[in-house]
C-alpha cells in the first residue's frame, strides 16, 4: 500500500539549515521524443578513496556534472536500442526480421520483452506491444489514421501470444507476418529506473528522474515529500492534482499528449489492441508504485481498460495504486489511496 505523506513545514526548515554545504542539481534535456529531467541532492565536498588508495577530492559540482552526463548517456543509449524510428536499433531489427526467423537479441531487451508479455497476460491483452502492427499507421502530427478496412485487415497482427521468446538462446520470433512491436508504453519507465539505479549506486539518496510523463523518485526532498503534479487533461498549463510521494514512481498516460481531432473524435496515441482504434473510456491515468517500468506500462494498461476494469486490475495488485480522470473530468482513486 502506498502512503501519501502529509507536507511538513518543520522538515523544510530543518533541511535548509542543516545542509548549508549541499545543494540541488537539476538538468533537463530532450530524448525519446520528450523532455527528460533529472534533479538530485549532493553533499559537498565529496571525498572518496580510489583504487590506488589515494583520496579523490572531487567537488560536488564536478561529481554532479559527471552524474548528469551519465544519466543523459543512459537515456540516449536506451533510445538507440529501443527506438522504432532508428533503423539501427535492436527494435527495428526485430521488426524487420522476427517474422522470418528467430532473432537473437540482447539480454536487456529480452528481459524487457518478458515484462511486456507479463503485463499483457495480467491485463488480458490491454497492454500489448504488438499494437504497433496498426499503431505505426497513425501519424498524429500529420493527422493521419488508417481506414477501417486497413485496421480490419491488420488487426490479427495485434496479438502478443504470437511473440515467441526463447530464454536459452535469447531469441524472439513473431508467428505472424506484418507484426510489429513498439515499446513506447514501457521503455521510458525502464529508462527512468536505470537512471535512478545509477544515481543510487553513486551514493545519491534524494533524486527525481523523469522522461515525459514517467517519474521515479529516490528518497524524499530532504525532510519533505516530493510533490508530483498530474496534468489537467484539458488545460495545458494547469495541474489536476499534486501527489506528495517519496521513494515511489508515478506515470501518467493521457489522451492529450499526441492527438488530433477529426469530426469531433479524438485520435490519440494509446491504442485499444482489440479495436486498433484509440482508447476513449477515460482521459488520464496515473499509476503509483515502486517499479518505474511497471508503473509506466500499467498507466497505459489502465487507460485502455477504462475506469471499472482498470480499477479492478489495480485493486488486485497490492503494490500499485491509480488515479483516474474520467470523461467528465472526475477524479477516481484506487482503494489504497482512499485509506
Ligand atoms: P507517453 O509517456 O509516451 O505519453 P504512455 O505511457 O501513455 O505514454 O504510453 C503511450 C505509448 O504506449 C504510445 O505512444 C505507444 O507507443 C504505446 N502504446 C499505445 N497503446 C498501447 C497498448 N495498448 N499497449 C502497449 N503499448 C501501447
Ligand atoms: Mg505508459
Amino acid at each position: 500500500m502506498i502512503r501519501v505523506i502529509k507536507l511538513s513545514v518543520t522538515g523544510l526548515l530543518l533541511s535548509l539549515s542543516f545542509f548549508a554545504n549541499a545543494q540541488w542539481f537539476t538538468h533537463s534535456f530532450e530524448v525519446m521524443g520528450t523532455l527528460s529531467h533529472v534533479e538530485f541532492w549532493l553533499d559537498e565536498p565529496t571525498a572518496s578513496q580510489n583504487d590506488s588508495g589515494s583520496v579523490d577530492k572531487t567537488n560536488g559540482n564536478e561529481k554532479a556534472q559527471a552524474l548528469i552526463a551519465q544519466v543523459e548517456q543512459e537515456m540516449f543509449r536506451i533510445d538507440q536500442q529501443m527506438s522504432p524510428y532508428k533503423e539501427q536499433s535492436e527494435l527495428s531489427l526485430i521488426n524487420r526480421e522476427a517474422a522470418n526467423r528467430a532473432v537473437t537479441i540482447s539480454a536487456e531487451l529480452f528481459d524487457l520483452l518478458i515484462v511486456a508479455q507479463h503485463l499483457s497476460k495480467i491485463s488480458d491483452g490491454a497492454f500489448d506491444i504488438t499494437y504497433a502492427s496498426i499503431g505505426y499507421q497513425y501519424n498524429y502530427r500529420d493527422k493521419k489514421r488508417p481506414s477501417q478496412a486497413v485496421i480490419s485487415e491488420a488487426l490479427p497482427a495485434i496479438n502478443y501470444t504470437a511473440i515467441t521468446l526463447q530464454k536459452e538462446n535469447s531469441t524472439v520470433f513473431f508467428n505472424h507476418q506484418g507484426m510489429k512491436v513498439d515499446l513506447g508504453g514501457i521503455a521510458k519507465g525502464y529508462a527512468v529506473k536505470r537512471c535512478l539505479n545509477l544515481l543510487k549506486k553513486a551514493g545519491v539518496a534524494h533524486a527525481l528522474v523523469s522522461a515525459g510523463g514517467d517519474t521515479g523518485l529516490l528518497g524524499d526532498r530532504h525532510g519533505r515529500p516530493w510533490l508530483v503534479g498530474v496534468k489537467h487533461p484539458r488545460a495545458e498549463h494547469k495541474m489536476a492534482v499534486h501527489i506528495p510521494l517519496e521513494n515511489e514512481a508515478i506515470s501518467t498516460s493521457g489522451d492529450y499528449e499526441r492527438y488530433f481531432i477529426e469530426d469531433g473524435v479524438r485520435y490519440h496515441h494509446i491504442i485499444n489492441p482489440k479495436t486498433g482504434d484509440s482508447a476513449r473510456k477515460v482521459v488520464s491515468v496515473s499509476v503509483i508504485g515502486k517499479d518505474p517500468t511497471y508503473v509506466d506500462a500499467l498507466s497505459t494498461t489502465v487507460f485502455v481498460k477504462g475506469l471499472a476494469e482498470g480499477l479492478a486490475l489495480i485493486n488486485k495488485l497490492p503494490e500499485y495504486e491509480a488515479i483516474i480522470i474520467d470523461n467528465q473530468q472526475r477524479l477516481h482513486y484506487s482503494k489504497g489511496l482512499l485509506q
